[in-house]
């Protein structure tokens, strides 16, 4: 099939779904100019993982030993990314399908709060969420809003480039209880947030779209194996190659801030 065909394939699996779930990860976020891991030019191109430790920036300050460089540039690189970032068009199109009352969550491995800024509501992010702190001592959330985090992570920045501990605790010191907070997101090697409300929402899905991730990630990577194995049909939208090409029913070679507002477009003149 060519891509249009492929296209309206999709959106005539959308318009008819009963319960729709997206699964996305770091491609979809590319066009709002943030980085992949494993593209060309990705954060792994250019960062050897092993070099950047637990990314736990906080554990390791607090342990005494220096901050590695490359765990500098990566926190300062992924951070920065954050000044200018914003929702891009396959966000929007996920904000319009549950608008329309088709979509019903969003599991995604990001953790850089696009999908709500456009509009989803029911997103479970397994990989936790960057603009929340988690408490180390009583486990309370506190979460940051947009000029908080980013004015949060300039001093975080300058308070690593410094060696600067009493600084980086002072910054981490945000919960009543007295508790030093780190960010709530899943470091190399913890178990990953909400997996079982994720893996409900696959299991009882009869669509899933599987957006912008290359599936090497664990144990994220076993969700569309969960809804295909309890009758889901799949439809995959990737930049360079579909990555489930065993269980997929559609796969599309496109980036998802074009191919899903045309796909939205269709699906709206089906309903
Ligand atoms: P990945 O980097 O392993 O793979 C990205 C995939 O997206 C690739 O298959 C690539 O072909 C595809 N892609 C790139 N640009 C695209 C586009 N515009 N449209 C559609 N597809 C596109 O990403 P992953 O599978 O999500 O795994 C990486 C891990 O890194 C995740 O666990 C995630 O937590 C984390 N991560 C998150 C962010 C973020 O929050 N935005 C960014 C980088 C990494």
């Amino acid at each position: 099939m060519d891509d249009d065909k492929l296209i309206e394939e999709a959106a005539r699996l959308i318009s008819g779904a009963g319960r729709l779930v997206a699964f996305s990860g770091a491609g979809v976020s590319e066009e709002s100019g943030i980085p992949t891991f494993r593209d060309p030019g990705g954060l792994w191109d250019r960062y050897n993982p092993s070099e950047i430790g637990s990314g736990d920036i906080f554990a390791e300050a607090l342990s005494g030993s220096p901050i590695p460089d490359a765990t500098f540039q990566f926190v300062s690189e992924f951070i920065s990314c954050f000044e200018k970032t914003g929702p891009n068009p396959g966000h929007e199109a996920l904000g319009r399908l549950e608008e329309m009352g088709i979509l019903r969550a969003v599991i995604t491995q990001n953790i850089d709060n696009l999908h709500r800024e456009a509009g989803n509501s029911n997103v479970i992010e397994v990989h936790g969420n960057v603009y929340r702190l988690a408490c180390m001592m009583c486990g309370n959330r506190v979460v940051l809003d947009r000029d908080e985090f980013l004015c949060a992570g300039r001093d975080l920045i300058e308070c690593l480039g410094k060696n600067d501990l009493a600084g980086l605790i002072k910054l981490a010191s945000r919960c009543n209880c007295g508790g030093v907070c780190r960010l709530d997101v899943v470091n190399f090697g913890e178990p990953v947030q909400d997996l079982p409300r994720a893996v409900l929402e696959a299991k009882n899905c009869d669509l899933m779209l599987i957006l912008g991730t290359s599936g090497v990630v664990w144990p994220a990577a076993t969700l569309p194996g969960h809804a295909k194995k309890a009758g889901a049909k799949l439809v995959e939208i990737n930049a360079t190659d579909c990555c489930f090409p065993d269980i997929i029913d559609v796969g599309i070679v496109g980036k998802t801030g074009v191919v899903l507002p045309r796909i939205v477009e269709l699906v709206r003149g089906m309903r």
